[in-house]
């Protein structure tokens, strides 16, 4: 098994993702797979992609929900990806040391060269966050694109996760929740971002954004009565989550 950090990471990388105003149209995650595919986890593999056995790395995947009718009955889009857990039972499972959390930053990730494939990893993580590689033999999830944050080649302004760049309404964001002025510390203390799962300890790094009443969707569905934090949607979708 494998040890977490003793000390709290320096920072505290995450994203927080608007669930506001994200439209389900996968550009984070089809830019997430352009990225990673020839990144970090490279490949990136897809098999029978039309077929009946359709298997894929995607490490960023986006679902679509209708809330139930009595919660609003609005479809709602759901981004999911790694959270970069506090407590992260990825981790402590990893019978290798493959899978480790950074002292630096708080990124968790997986060390291909010593990952036996075992899974374990993605049975303990709760929010299905682990995508394994059935070509490679290997787990591979979201690195937070390590290899363009710390990238001097590229323009500042590209220093970051490739599904925060692609996002054409600015739903996702990036940055240290240890810097109280930074842009995700700011956004989750004004919106009250929430964490995903609370009950289960894990002290997951993104934060999500409810879906603001009285905001209305592209297709004209109205947010009035959508269902908001605590035990409204945030509640619900840890219910989906769950099942
Ligand atoms: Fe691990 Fe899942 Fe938490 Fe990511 S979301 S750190 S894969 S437990
Ligand atoms: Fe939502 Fe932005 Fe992803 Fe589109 S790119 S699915 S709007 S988070």
């Amino acid at each position: 098994m494998t040890s977490l950090p003793k000390e709290a990471p320096l920072k505290r990388l995450g994203l927080v993702i608007d669930l506001d105003t994200c439209v389900g149209c996968h550009a984070c995650a089809v830019s997430c797979k352009e990225w990673n595919t020839t990144g970090y986890h490279a490949p990136l593999p897809d098999s029978d992609p039309y077929g009946k056995d359709v298997d894929g790395v995607w490490l960023n995947r986006v679902h679509g929900y209708e809330t139930d009718p009595e919660l609003g009955g609005r479809t709602v889009y759901f981004p999911r990806s790694c959270l970069h857990c506090e407590d992260a039972p990825c981790v402590t499972v990893c019978p290798t040391g493959a899978s480790y959390k950074r002292t630096e930053d708080g990124i968790v990730l997986v060390d291909q060269d010593i990952c036996i494939g075992c899974k374990l990893c993605s049975w303990a993580c709760p929010y299905g966050a682990r995508e394994f590689d059935t070509d490679g033999g290997v787990m591979k999830k979201c690195t937070l694109c390590i290899d363009r944050i710390y990238n001097e080649n590229l323009e500042e302004v590209d220093r970051q996760p490739a599904c925060v760049s692609a996002c054409p309404t600015k739903a996702r964001h990036f940055g240290d929740f240890n810097d109280p002025a930074s842009a995700v510390s700011q956004l989750t203390a004004e919106r009250g971002g929430v964490e995903l799962m609370p009950e289960l300890g894990l002290k997951p790094t993104n934060r999500y954004l409810p879906p603001r009443p009285g905001a209305t969707m592209g297709d004209g569905a109205s947010l009035q009565d959508a269902p908001v934090a605590d035990d409204g949607f945030l509640s619900w979708i840890d219910r989906v989550l769950s099942r």
